[in-house]
């Protein structure tokens, strides 16, 4: 999925209690990618990495290595169980916004193909990866968009509606 996608989903389904879970779960929503892609992004400006070519059908093997090991431990479920635990034994409760993480995982599982950062959601027990359809096909935008409007103008919505009844 997108980035931007990412942050609304997390923050949609993670941070409705107040305006500050909600950007908690929107900024961990895209965490894994801008740990990963957004990194490669910063090193190209800078000039620290070669600009890989986007144009055309961009191959694995063109990203710089460093972002494909980030990549492993952003979007492997393994590791977000592992992060996830230990943040709920030190808090003695569980964070929820951190459950946009694993949702970021979930969603990109099947929006990726193989050909492209197949998402490696058991790394490093399993390489196992799926052959999904990419996020950038519009049978997952098109819906994925569809989705988060409704979503959106339900919880806005929901929102005024208990605000006028508390009244
Ligand atoms: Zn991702």
């Amino acid at each position: 999925m997108d980035i931007f996608s990412h942050g609304l989903w997390g923050g949609i389904a993670f941070g409705r209690k107040n305006k500050k879970d909600f950007w908690t779960a929107f900024g961990i929503g895209m965490m894994p990618d801008l740990l990963s892609f957004g990194i490669l992004t910063v090193a190209t400006a800078l000039g620290l990495s070669s600009r890989p070519d986007w144009g055309g059908h961009p191959l694995d093997s063109a990203i710089p290595s460093y972002v494909h090991s980030l990549y492993n431990i952003t979007h492997s479920l393994v590791i977000f169980l592992v992060v996830f635990s230990i943040v709920y034994l030190i808090r003695k409760k569980p964070f929820w916004p951190l459950l946009a993480w694993g949702l970021h995982i979930m969603m990109d599982i099947p929006t990726h193909t193989t050909e492209f950062f197949a998402t490696p959601f058991l790394w490093p027990i399993s390489t196992v990866r799926v052959n999904g359809i990419s996020w950038g096909h519009p049978i997952i935008m098109i819906p994925d968009i569809i989705f988060l409007l409704v979503l959106y103008i339900w919880f806005f919505g929901f929102k005024k509606g208990c605000k006028k009844n508390s009244r």
